[in-house]
């Protein structure tokens, strides 16, 4: 188990939603391994990470709902949405974004198949979770930052039996995405999730809606 209690800079101890926030040079700057920004004309946005879903919804039922991607959004009818939706096409190489633990489990529904990224901080073992994946990259395993840990996907609810949406004509872009969570300790008391992306510091691309929506 890598421990990286030297990578992290201190925040404040009672803020559980932001347990620590990593170094730059010791996390990844986006998901992705190559990133094109779909909804923004295949243009890269400097100094963001990724790109918010959205696109929601079943084929001929699509909607238009980023702020659903958030982290802690309210959907209906009464959930909460206990990550953050990062949009990108089907296949693109989706990257250990910290030194870990690499390993895969499946969601019959939910998050389909996903990636586990486990570390420590402090004595305490987090983890990333990557969901949707269409494929693994390899086995259970150790990971450097960058390494491909996977495949972005439709798989669990992202899709139709785990098929993304179909493309309407003009949209250029479907419902696959990855479910970003981070799992902080899982103690009696603790917090169910915290922010991946203030643990980060990353700033995310708002998509662009397209004129057919
Ligand atoms: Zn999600």
């Amino acid at each position: 188990m890598p421990t990286i209690d030297d990578e992290v800079l201190p925040v404040t101890p009672s803020d559980e939603a932001t347990p620590f926030i990593f170094k730059p040079e010791n996390r990844a700057n986006s998901l992705f391994k190559t990133f094109l920004y779909p909804t923004q004309g295949g243009i890269a946005q400097p100094n963001l990470a990724g790109e918010l879903r959205g696109l929601y919804g079943t084929p001929g039922a699509l909607a238009w709902h980023p702020e659903w991607s958030e982290y802690l959004a309210s959907r209906p009818p009464a959930k909460t949405h206990w990550g953050v939706d990062i949009y990108a096409p089907v296949g693109t190489e989706i990257v250990a974004v910290c030194n870990g633990e690499l390993s895969y489990a499946q969601q019959a529904n939910g998050l389909g198949l996903y990636a586990k990224l486990r570390f420590t901080v402090a004595g305490k073992i987090y983890e990333f979770h990557y969901g949707h994946l269409q494929a693994k990259n390899g086995e259970t395993r150790s990971v450097l930052k960058g390494d491909v840990v996977g495949y972005v996907g439709c798989s669990g609810n992202a899709g139709v039996d785990g098929i993304c949406a179909t493309i309407p004509p003009g949209l250029g872009f479907s419902s696959a995405h990855v479910h970003f969570a981070l799992l902080p300790p899982q103690t009696a008391g603790a917090p169910k999730r915290s922010n991946p992306l203030t643990v980060l510091g990353w700033t995310l691309a708002q998509p662009i809606k397209p004129a057919m929506l």
